[in-house]
């Protein structure tokens, strides 16, 4: 029913079951991007700290945040420093620079150790970095997670054999002859246009041949079904599809896991592509009415999912008085 705006307040809502206006008290961009929507997944608690936390009107929950959004856990940071010893490895062979993997693997443990050895000082109460780029604090370490040491001993190895089998691999060898090519782009960020809000990755790997184009992504983890990863990968489909105007048929996605060196592709076609517009097209729906609430930082609206393996994992349980029981 259509209700009367008095003069005195234009801004009444002319419907009855029109949504009230919330104020924002901050101010947060949205966008959608794989990891964005994970978090929504995993736990909407953790996303509201994560994204929306500055904009609390709790002055002592803006300052709790600001550490653990710093902290990466052991899975995050290894992964990082795997792709950044490859996309250096590319860049470097296409400017005449033939990297060998000995190095590589020695310069990523190094930034490891780094990172370990400030974690520690943050422990123990020790100043931040002034650089521009300082080391990350590892989860493991700040909060004296039990066998950190060994978690971390392991994790530098595991560092260093998922770079050597990039190297040695039989099934990645055409990657790396693609990653070489002059054309290559590596690391590239890719964003989808005709979404309410911006859509935005990063490719590992891609390669366009005239009537063809190749994405290769890099995963630390074994070969899988890869169920939950195929959004991700059909994101990138689609930016080629609409970049490089190829179908979806002729758009080869693979998945080049460094713990097994096994490639396995992914069914890119048009149903597959079609069904990740439709889902990112939900997951912005969702997310913008969450983004209303959270930039009112209503975090009661953003429900705790204390899971054990989540909150293991989460940089917020320290500060996250619903995921207590769980923590480590
Ligand atoms: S500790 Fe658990 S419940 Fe709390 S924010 Fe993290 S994942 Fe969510």
């Amino acid at each position: 029913m259509k209700k009367t705006v008095s003069s005195e307040n234009q801004n009444l809502s002319l419907w009855e079951d029109a949504p009230l206006a919330i104020p924002a008290l901050g101010t947060s961009r949205l966008n959608w991007s794989y990891s964005r929507r994970e978090a929504v997944d995993h736990c909407l608690r953790r996303y509201f700290y994560q994204y929306y936390a500055s904009c609390s009107p709790d002055v002592s929950l803006r300052e709790q945040v600001k550490r653990p959004k710093e902290i990466k856990n052991h899975h995050l940071r290894v992964g990082e420093l795997v792709h950044l010893a490859i996309s250096t490895y590319f860049k470097k062979l296409k400017q005449g620079k033939d990297l060998p993997s000995s190095w590589l693997q020695s310069w990523v443990r190094k930034i490891f150790a780094e990172d370990q050895a400030y974690s520690k000082l943050i422990r123990s109460g020790g100043p931040s970095s002034t650089e521009k780029y300082p080391p990350t604090i590892l989860d493991e370490v700040v909060f004296d997670v039990a066998d950190g040491d060994q978690i971390l001993e392991q994790a530098s190895e595991q560092l260093g054999a998922a770079i050597q089998t990039f190297f040695t691999s039989n099934a990645l060898q055409e990657f790396r002859v693609l990653g070489a090519k002059p054309h290559s782009l590596i690391e590239h960020k890719m964003s989808l246009a005709g979404y309410k809000a911006p859509v935005s990755g990063k490719i590992d790997l891609v390669v366009h041949e005239e009537i063809s184009a190749t994405i290769v992504d890099w995963k630390l983890g074994v070969a899988s079904d890869g169920g939950a990863e195929s959004l991700q990968l059909a994101s990138y489909g689609l930016w080629a599809n609409a970049k490089y105007a190829l179908p979806a048929e002729q758009i080869r996605i693979a998945k080049a896991h460094l713990a097994d060196g096994s490639a396995l592709d992914f069914k890119a076609n048009s149903g597959s592509f079609a069904n990740a517009r439709a889902r990112i097209q939900q997951d912005l729906e969702r997310m913008t009415i969450l983004h209303t609430y959270g930039q009112a930082g209503m975090i009661d609206v953003f429900t705790p999912s204390p899971h054990l393996k989540m909150c293991r994992l989460c940089p917020f349980r320290r500060i996250c008085p619903e995921g207590e029981e769980n923590h480590a």
